[in-house]
């Protein structure tokens, strides 16, 4: 088992766009491997590569009732559908949680290690997950999906934390 540090709130590497994998080598092959014991370890439902630093686009995922986990690669999403407002939180924002809304549907093309296309309808929490990582790819954080108000409130929690003024 290895673990990568997350990334957090305040590192570049989460505020730039990842770019294209175009070969799947035996150097990503592990880095997957590593991104699921990261993601279990800490625990968490979903991981982006640039979280552990790596700016490719790629995440990991595994949602509690759901198929299996699965990691894809170059995901685009499409088809958004609807909008839920639930709690979310994030790996590299530890231990905040907001009411975000999203796309109650979402639709993923990507691939998976071996080069099969990917093709998923995601609802709910798998949509929520689906979106919340390519968002990560993007460079951004769910921060950045906050209504104005809550934004500035999770700024201040965020910076008084940094300083070291409280937990
Ligand atoms: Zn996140």
């Amino acid at each position: 088992m290895a673990t990568h540090v997350i990334r957090t709130f305040g590192d570049p590497v989460l505020r730039q766009r990842a770019t294209e994998v175009e070969e799947v080598d035996d150097a990503l092959v592990r880095l997957v491997s590593d991104m699921f014991d990261t993601m279990y370890d800490a625990p968490g439902v979903g991981l982006a590569a640039p979280q552990v630093g790596v700016q490719r686009r790629l995440f990991v995922y595994d949602i509690e009732g759901g198929n299996a986990p699965g990691v894809v690669v170059n995901p685009t999403l499409s088809g958004h559908r609807g909008e839920w407002n639930h709690d979310e939180g994030c790996l590299s924002v530890p231990d905040l949680w907001w009411p975000v809304t999203r796309a109650n549907e979402v639709h993923l093309s990507g691939w998976d290690l071996a080069g099969n296309e990917l093709s998923i309808d995601a609802e709910e929490l798998l949509a929520r997950v689906f979106q919340h990582e390519v968002d990560h790819l993007d460079g951004m954080l769910l921060i950045e999906r906050l209504e104005p108000d809550q934004r500035k409130e999770a700024m201040r929690t965020l910076s008084t934390r940094a300083m070291g003024l409280a937990p």
